[in-house]
């Protein structure tokens, strides 16, 4: 019996408890040099955009075919991303979040900030806290009581939403890179005389 396995860091960023928490129950990344696989829509057909009802999975083995494996456990079975890992944690392009599952648009660049926490972090859902797109739900995994965030169309665990953020809403939606696809905004096309 070691008196130091009680330990812990002296600080720690962004949530605090909460991230420490996190961390540790988050799954290990596949190796290579990147946490996400290639985006091709002729295995996801998501990522090129929002899929129609009838295209969605609705066993895990389809889904299995359709995601990477980090995908499938983030958003298929409520897995959470290594910190500081995810594609997007600190992207600034403007364009739309989509769902990784279900290709719905989730989230927009303009509500996303710098939160520091190692996950993408935005202020609101595309459309509003008050919104349809974002579902919550109570989490009691881990020891905590969190507010888990999901895609309301197919169920995808997004993230989990905190009381933290800045203004204006003071949310923070913590959201894993592996359970969201970007579009990058197009450009405006030339103008008429
Ligand atoms: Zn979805």
């Amino acid at each position: 019996m070691s008196r130091h396995a009680l330990s812990r860091p002296a600080t720690l960023a962004c949530g605090a408890a909460t991230a420490l928490l996190l961390a540790a129950a988050t799954i290990a990344a596949p190796p290579g040099p990147t946490p996400m696989e290639p985006a091709d829509p002729a295995i996801n057909p998501a990522v090129a955009g929002r899929l129609a009802d009838d295209d969605l999975p609705k066993t895990d083995e389809e889904w299995r075919r359709r995601l990477s494996p980090l995908q499938f456990e983030v958003a298929r079975k409520k897995g959470t991303e290594r910190a500081f890992t995810g594609k997007y944690t600190d992207t600034e392009t403007p364009g739309t979040y989509r769902c990784i599952c279900c290709g719905e648009p989730l989230f927009s660049s303009g509500e996303k900030f710098h939160s520091g926490c190692g996950w993408p972090s935005f202020n609101a859902p595309i459309d509003g806290v008050k919104g349809k797109t974002v579902a919550e739900h109570e989490d009691r995994s881990h020891f905590m009581i969190r507010t888990e965030v999901t895609c309301r169309r197919c169920g995808a665990h997004l993230g989990h939403v905190f009381n933290d953020g800045p203004p204006p809403t003071g949310l923070r939606y913590c959201i894993n890179s592996a359970s969201i696809t970007f579009d990058p905004k197009k450009p405006a096309g030339p103008t008429k005389p």
